[in-house]
């Protein structure tokens, strides 16, 4: 059994909260079991349980439900902000620019004005080159509450984990058995992010990159595309090869790196020449693999196009029960960096 039904829980017709209430079926069990093991060194807080969940589409399902810390388990992270005009490449982040990843190095900093074409932008002191920010706690406030941006006009945003409290952390509830939708696919919201890197790091959905850049603010990356906010803590917005990498049953394939919120699989980046190949929510077919998304290159700002199943949960208090449904009919959260 996986569960133990006390006896007087029995007498009352109850069982504990965590307890799903159908029986697994064996592809349900096999998933758990390969996920559980898929996880095994990405920081997972506790143990994944499995769990009574309800996907977006108002499925009842079942559902691993994972804790993850606010760090990456496998890779530093850092840094974001040059601190003047002068800072080099190795010591600042990175920022998407014309669906690229580039180095947001002091001498970006110093352009910014040219390359957004608005003399608006004006992020450093032009007597000392010293480049404008806000970090510390005040920096993960600020990351956390994208309204608050236009309080920050010209400030460079930066949140690190160590100014986090000590339990922040996230809970996903991912469908164990994905639910195809039948018609259109769900695009990609603020919730649930996009899927669970195999370091216990989010793939979230696409920054705002209007609003921030709109007021005239940035939350830069690190090298490895990923930034801080405090609800999440360090998340991705694109992959370069920091994330664990699994190798895919199929030697010709590329490889695992993520399991996305609606439960199918996330391989790594097609090259160009077969890019043709996939679905509009950058998905596709394949023998002995099934259905499967492939990310979208770093840079894009996105991962996956669209969810083609019913999506789970992604949840700050780790024993809160997943209701995806009510998520999707309420609409989406404000976007956060
Ligand atoms: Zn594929
Ligand atoms: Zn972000």
């Amino acid at each position: 059994m996986r569960w133990t039904i006390t006896l007087s829980a029995l007498a009352f017709g109850l069982v504990t909260a965590t307890s799903p209430a159908a029986a697994q079926t064996a592809a349900q069990q096999a998933r758990f079991d390969q996920l559980v093991d898929l996880y095994k060194d990405a920081g997972v807080i506790g143990e994944p349980d499995m769990v009574d969940c309800t996907l977006s589409g108002g499925e009842q399902s079942l559902c691993i439900r994972i804790t993850t810390g606010p760090a990456p388990s496998n890779h530093p992270t850092g840094p974001y902000c040059p601190r003047s005009i002068d800072t080099p490449p190795e010591e600042a982040g990175t920022w998407f620019y014309n669906d690229e990843v580039v180095v947001a190095d002091g001498s970006f900093v110093e352009r910014l004005a040219v390359l957004f074409r608005d003399d608006a932008w004006q992020m450093f002191d032009p007597e000392t080159g010293d480049v404008i920010l806000v970090e510390g706690e005040l920096g993960c406030e600020v990351a956390g509450d994208p309204d608050s941006a236009a309080d920050y006009t010209n400030y460079c945003v930066e949140c690190e984990v160590k100014y986090l409290s000590e339990d922040t952390s996230e809970t996903y509830v991912i469908p164990l058995v994905p639910v195809r939708l039948e018609g259109e696919a769900t695009r990609i919201g603020p919730a649930p992010g996009v899927g669970l890197a195999f370091n216990g790091v989010k793939l979230d959905a696409p920054a705002p990159l209007d609003l921030i850049e709109g007021n005239h603010t940035l939350g830069l990356m690190d090298s490895c595309v990923g930034h801080v906010n405090p609800h999440t803590g360090y998340h991705y917005h694109g992959l370069v090869g920091c994330e664990p990498q699994v190798a895919a049953s199929d030697v010709d394939h590329e490889a695992l790196v993520a399991v996305a919120m609606d439960g199918y699989d996330i391989y790594a980046a097609l090259s160009d020449a077969e890019t043709t190949d996939v679905d509009v929510c950058n998905g596709h077919a394949e023998q002995g693999l099934g259905y499967h998304y492939h990310s979208d290159v770093a840079g894009t700002n996105q991962f996956i196009g669209c969810f083609a199943a019913q999506y789970g949960c992604a949840l700050g208090d780790p024993t809160a029960v997943c209701d995806a449904s009510a998520d999707a009919g309420r609409g989406p959260p404000p976007p956060r960096e």
